[in-house]
């Protein structure tokens, strides 16, 4: 008895030892041998079957919806060792071991053999199909998408599997996509969704990926040979929603495509895939150019532009590298100034830069906020020490970026600053772009009601380059609306200048008769300053009187024509 449990023992130990080698291999797993060892296992120890579930939770497990695993069964018998463990991710394996009635019963020593078994089975086999969850929480959403980490992994395949040339990133959002919500309901809008991902998923190939950033937010990576397949899907495409009644609607993209140069290494690849694409993606929700906008090395200059401008900015602010330059308005019957708007230039590095280079790039973030109010502060100061030398003077506008909207203190802060300077309010125009938004149309609405009831004057500015809703001047207490000179007309000859001085006509029309000051910007030539003449307009802005002036020149300006 003895020498047969030394047997047992010595081949026990030996084929434990091959067991965890087995199981622990680094590069391949055996599954076979594993199984061949373990039924070998079973016969050592007199068992008749074992039994291995797995969970994908505990939900799963309560009801009985697991994966059966079994490397030996010959039939029922009693149940005589289990054991049962949760994962973190709360993921659960059990394993349990059978003996026939009629058999020996395990002594001590040899149950303890077995469990040790049992328990090694079980940290190896959840270990490695809960790797599968695993990957699925890694890579993909709640809702079943692809993820950015998705992404990323893609990324790092291709890298080093040598197939990163030839391929192009596609950023794109499902345009009105809140409008089939609201229209479909939640869950056809969900089946929409997932459909459209589905079809693009397809059209950008199996060596292709695509992933769900947020909402209905993708980026997808495909060959450059199916681009075309993919645009052409991602501009319109039949998606259905409702298949048992066949339901369908028409999807269309914003989408923004990257071209990655082959010589892009993996650092950049991934860049691209975070926030170049990113910002085509911006760049073309700006719908200049149609749904799609091609990121290209330009548009890349432009983006690094605009980010060496944010990066420097507030250094340049505490270094008041910024200044205002005053642009006169002229009463178009007396030839006098009436007025003048504050323009901000930028002294860098012994250059000029003027507002087109730095501004956009400070609209992006709270940065502009901070440009005008520096800005105001510098106008007031101006014109404390004007009046302090007792000169005769016009009022002053200072544009306020549209940005200043969301401020619920904007009133505060701006009195706060003009105060200071102790300058009577009806000296101060603030310039605000039109809105077009429902949103923003109410907070402009306080807004300039707001600095009206302060005595500040109000103008929109660049009247006619957006949507120049009717609205806008009819529900806000303007004191004044500035038309854009890209609605001026050049001429009498060409058809659109035809157009144009049609338009102007009515529109100069409109804001007189709704009792507001109407001044053009931009104006150049003689002949336009007739035309306008002609249609009864208050007040011009523009070089054909002057350009925006330096400090001194203005103060010359405004003592011979005030
Ligand atoms: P804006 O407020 O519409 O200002 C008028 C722009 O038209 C100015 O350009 C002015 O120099 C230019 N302009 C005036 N007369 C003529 C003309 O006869 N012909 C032509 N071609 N242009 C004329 P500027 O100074 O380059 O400013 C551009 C824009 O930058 C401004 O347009 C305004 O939107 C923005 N900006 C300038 N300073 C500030 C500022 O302090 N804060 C904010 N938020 N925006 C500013
Ligand atoms: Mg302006
Ligand atoms: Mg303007």
């Amino acid at each position: 008895m003895k020498e047969k449990t030394t047997e047992q023992t010595e081949r026990f130990n030996g084929l434990f030892r091959q067991l965890v080698s087995e199981m622990t291999q680094i590069e391949k797993i055996n599954v076979l041998l594993i199984e061949k060892m373990l039924m070998e296992m079973c016969a050592l120890f007199r068992l008749s079957k074992t039994e291995t579930y797995l969970y994908n939770s505990l939900e799963d497990e309560k009801q009985g919806k697991g994966e059966r695993l079994s490397c030996h069964d010959t039939g029922e018998g009693e149940r005589v060792l289990f054991f049962r463990i949760v994962t973190s991710i709360l993921t659960v394996a059990t394993t349990a071991v059978y003996m026939k009635p009629d058999v020996r019963p395990l002594s001590d020593e040899e149950r303890s053999m077995v469990a040790l078994v049992m328990r090694t089975v079980l940290h190896f086999v959840s270990r490695n199909r809960f790797k599968r969850v695993i990957e699925r929480l890694a890579f993909y959403d709640d809702a079943g998408y692809r993820n950015l980490r998705s992404l990323q992994n893609y990324n790092r395949n291709v890298f080093i599997e040598g197939r990163h040339n030839s391929l192009v990133v596609v950023r794109y959002n499902l345009r009105h996509f809140s409008m089939i919500n609201r229209d479909l309901g939640r869950k056809a809008a969900d089946a929409v969704l997932w459909n459209h991902y589905k079809l693009v998923e397809e059209k950008a190939g199996k060596d292709g990926i695509v992933c769900r950033l947020d909402g209905d937010n993708f980026v997808a990576v495909c060959r450059k040979e199916k681009l075309d397949g993919l645009l052409a899907c991602l501009d319109e495409a039949n998606i259905i929603y409702d298949e048992k009644e066949g339901k369908t609607i028409g999807v269309s993209t914003s989408t923004g495509v990257y071209v990655i140069p082959d010589s892009f290494t993996y650092d950049t690849h991934d860049e691209i895939i975070r926030n170049r694409v990113f910002h085509s993606y911006l760049e073309s929700m700006n719908g200049k150019q149609g749904h799609v906008v091609f990121f290209d090395e330009n548009l890349s200059r432009r983006r690094e532009k605009i980010v060496r401008v944010q990066q420097v900015f507030p250094e340049a602010l505490r270094k008041k590298e910024f200044f205002a330059v005053y642009q006169p308005k002229y009463n178009i019957k007396t030839g006098k100034i009436i007025g003048a708007e504050a323009l901000c230039r930028w002294r860098h590095n012994g250059a000029l830069v003027v507002p087109g280079e730095f501004i956009p790039a400070l609209e992006e973030s709270n940065d502009i906020c901070s440009l005008d109010f520096y800005m105001l502060a510098n106008v007031c100061r101006d014109i404390r020490r004007w009046l302090d030398e007792g000169r005769n003077i016009v009022r002053i506008s200072v544009n306020l970026s549209r940005r200043h909207m969301i401020h619920r203190n904007l009133l505060e802060d701006v009195i706060k600053i003009i105060d200071e300077y102790k300058v009577p309010h009806h000296y101060i125009e603030f310039e605000c772009t039109e809105t077009t938004t429902d949103v923003e149309f109410s907070v402009l609405q306080g807004i300039v009601s707001g600095m009206h009831k302060l005595g500040i004057s109000m103008a929109v500015d660049d009247y006619g380059v957006g949507y120049s809703s009717l609205n806008l001047l009819r529900g806000i207490p303007w004191n004044a609306v500035k038309i854009d000179r890209s609605i001026l007309p050049l001429n009498e000859e060409d058809a659109i200048s035809r157009q144009l001085t049609v338009v102007l006509k009515h529109v100069i029309g409109v804001i007189k008769e709704i009792g507001m000051e109407c001044v053009v910007e931009g104006v150049e030539t003689q002949y336009q300053l007739d035309l306008l003449r002609q249609m009864d307009c208050d007040v011009v802005q523009g070089y054909i009187y002057d350009r925006p002036l330096t400090v001194e020149d203005f103060e010359k300006r405004m003592q011979t024509n005030c």
